[in-house]
């Protein structure tokens, strides 16, 4: 339990209500949705930089672990408050400061949820990039410290490409201004860059300057079936090298065929071995000469069948099947592993290939599907029991297949991140002074390491 007289400074500090030592309300700040709980010290809400900054110095103080929160969306600990750390929420600094479309940026604070941004966005024609299925629920802050992106990555880019400056806390309770409000600038080294994706543990963001964009007003869907994994493959690889680039591109295999066929009716044909769904967007007077050309390269491709949706309802209908995935995977029962993988586009074929044969070796079923475009595949492994997913031959499974990824020059996390999970297996991805160096520079940003202690690095 945290000392009287810490939550004592707290109360001073914060308003009443914007502090939380009671178990009953802690409770749901302790997890994520890793589903890993631990009961946290106590949970504070700041509304503004200084309040950050002054928990952040009184805990660099008296040696207190923060964890940082958005909405506890994460996929792999990150806002856990693991090593009896308090939690710092920054659901309440949720302002959209500034929109100025002239320059293309926004200002916003961490706390803002992606959505409502992209709502006030949607109202002037324009938009931010990075799109998480989350969107509806995880903040701007969680999206950078994750440098989380969903389906439209593949054109418009993950924060680290839709960011222009950031403002930070650092684990000293200093406050730090990076990058800029233009769109070249090159004064002194990217820490901007480095912040992006850090899960927390480099300082605490308090405000973000976004890079956005202007909507195109046309968006044309298709969905392309296959025979088998060569041709879907060989059908990725030839959209992602012609020149007119896919605003989505997911892939969906044969597993999760037969899933999408059980709870959609038979969406996908008898013997359709893995499919493809393609989005472009671009504007009305255009789309329909981008929609001709970017048939014509699908055509030259082995095929089983091409959908082209006419109307908001077809495209809503294609979707639903690929979005029905991840809840059918979740009835499917609570025992699985999901990996979020990444591969060059080139080695695609080589991976799902490999995948089949592993699934085979274990004998666990492996559910792939994800945004091929990106080479990014969530790779599912199902399990009957809660034994099965924690027994030796699933860790040696997953082994086989992170050391895969990594022969393959993949990641071993697009989108989800390390967090708690995955820590033990960053060292097959980066060299022992590589990490050292990452571990250094934290020290630089946290120098008594209260930060989301032993996460990420
Ligand atoms: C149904 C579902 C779908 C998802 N789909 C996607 C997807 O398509 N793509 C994707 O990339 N992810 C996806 N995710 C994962 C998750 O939504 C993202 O990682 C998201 O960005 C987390 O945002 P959050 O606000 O919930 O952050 P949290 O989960 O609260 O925190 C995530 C990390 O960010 C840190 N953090 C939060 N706020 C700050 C801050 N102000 N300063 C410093 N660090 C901070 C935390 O300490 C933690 O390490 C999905 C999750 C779910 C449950």
């Amino acid at each position: 339990m945290l000392k009287k007289k810490h939550i004592k400074f707290f109360e001073r500090l914060l308003p009443k209500d914007y502090i939380y030592s009671e178990p009953g309300d802690c409770w749901a700040y302790g997890y994520d949705n890793s589903k890993i709980h631990v009961m946290p010290e106590c949970v504070l809400f700041a509304e503004n930089k200084t309040q950050v900054q002054e928990i952040v110095k009184y805990c660099y103080l008296n040696n207190i672990p923060i964890t940082s929160r958005g909405r506890g969306t994460g996929n792999t600990g990150g806002s856990v408050p693991i090593d009896n750390s308090i939690v710092l929420s920054l659901e309440k600094m949720n302002e959209v400061i500034e929109i100025d479309i002239e320059n293309r940026l926004a200002i916003v604070q961490p706390g803002v949820i992606n959505k409502t941004l992209q709502d006030s966005l949607k109202k002037i024609n324009f938009f931010w990039g990075p799109d998480p299925s989350s969107l509806d629920y995880s903040t701007i802050g969680g999206n950078i410290a994750n440098n989380s992106a969903g389906p439209r990555a593949i054109k418009y880019g993950t924060p680290r490409d839709n960011i222009l400056g950031l403002e930070f806390v650092s684990g000293t309770g200093d406050l730090h201004k990076t990058g800029v409000k233009t769109s070249k600038g090159v004064v002194g080294l990217d820490l901007t860059r480095i912040f992006i994706g850090s899960e927390g543990v480099l300082g605490i963001l308090t405000e973000a300057t976004l890079k956005i964009l202007p909507l195109n007003d046309s968006i044309k869907t298709i969905e392309i079936t296959f025979d088998n994994i060569d041709d879907a493959s060989q059908c990725i690889i030839n959209l992602m090298t012609q020149p007119i680039a896919p605003y989505k591109l997911e892939f969906i295999d044969k597993e999760s065929i037969k899933l999408i066929n059980t709870i959609k009716k038979n969406h996908y044909d008898k013997n359709t071995n893995s499919a493809v769904l393609l989005e472009i967007d671009g504007q009305s007077e255009y789309i329909g000469f981008m929609l001709e050309k970017i048939l014509k390269v699908i055509k030259e491709n082995n095929h089983k069948r091409i959908t082209i949706a006419e109307d908001t309802s077809e495209i809503d209908k294609l979707w639903a099947a690929r979005k029905s995935l991840s809840p059918a995977l979740r009835e499917l029962g609570g025992y699985k592993i999901n990996e979020d993988i990444v591969v060059p586009i080139s080695k695609l074929k080589e991976f799902l290939k490999s995948l089949e044969r592993i699934s085979k070796k274990y004998n666990i079923k492996i559910v792939n599907f994800g945004h091929a475009g990106n080479g990014n595949i969530h790779v599912n492994l199902l399990f009957e029991t809660e034994e099965e997913k924690k027994s030796e031959n699933s860790k040696k499974c997953l082994d086989e297949i992170f050391n895969l990824v990594i022969k393959l020059e993949g990641t071993l996390s697009g989108e989800h991140g390390i967090g708690v999970i995955k820590k033990q297996y960053i060292k097959k991805e980066i060299d022992k002074n590589t990490l050292k160096l990452m571990q250094d520079i934290k020290k630089q940003f946290d120098p008594k390491n209260i930060l989301n202690p032993n996460k990420s690095i």
